[in-house]
């Protein structure tokens, strides 16, 4: 077996507030659990998931900020050689969706100009709790040229079409 068992090699990294489901997120799609109690930590600095897509087996590296978001600490070595971004925000948290505008200002300072952004709004599950509406983000991440998708770390909707789809275009632009 050669040491570069995959065709491909992404860098994705996960920011948005503290609290929105992005190490649940993680753990959803790596593990495919959704860990019990409150704040889920991973331990490490990154979770690794080789999917296969049109024959290529592609090696997704995913990063997840492990408490950094409470002090907006994460800095250019966080950002440094990532390919892609998954800028999540709670959909029944108005608050995590007011603060994308200082998250894109970070991207801006400190990720390649390159890099892919997909805005997720986490947490469809509770519907009847939602303060974010689809419209408003649609709009929002039209505005702002990104991809958007809605997910539930939680009954698994979208999350692997969250990945998968983002390998897709990973691969494209490759
Ligand atoms: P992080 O701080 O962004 O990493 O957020 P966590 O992944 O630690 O999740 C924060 C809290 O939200 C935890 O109590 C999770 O159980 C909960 N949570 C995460 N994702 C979902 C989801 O899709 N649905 C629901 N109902 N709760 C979620
Ligand atoms: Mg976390």
């Amino acid at each position: 077996m050669s040491m570069e068992d995959y065709d491909f090699l992404f860098k994705i990294v996960l920011i948005g507030n503290a609290g929105v489901g992005k190490t649940c997120l993680v753990r959803r799609f790596t593990q495919g659990l959704f860990p019990p109690g409150q704040g889920a930590t991973i331990g490490v600095d990154f979770m690794i998931k080789t999917v296969e897509i049109n024959g290529e087996k592609v090696k997704l590296q995913i990063w997840d900020t492990a408490g950094q978001e409470r002090f907006r600490s994460i800095t250019q070595s966080y950002y440094r050689s990532a390919n892609a971004l998954i800028l999540t925000y709670d959909i029944t948290c108005e608050e995590s969706f007011r603060c994308l505008p200082e998250w894109l200002r970070e991207i801006e300072q400190y990720a390649s100009n390159k890099v892919i952004t997909v805005l997720v709004g986490n947490k469809i599950d509770l519907a009847d709790r939602r303060e974010v509406s689809q419209q408003r983000a649609a709009e929002f991440s039209e505005a702002q040229d990104m991809y958007y998708l809605e997910t539930s770390a939680k009954e698994s909707d979208n999350v692997e079409k969250l990945f998968l789809d983002l390998a897709c275009r990973l691969i494209n632009e490759a």
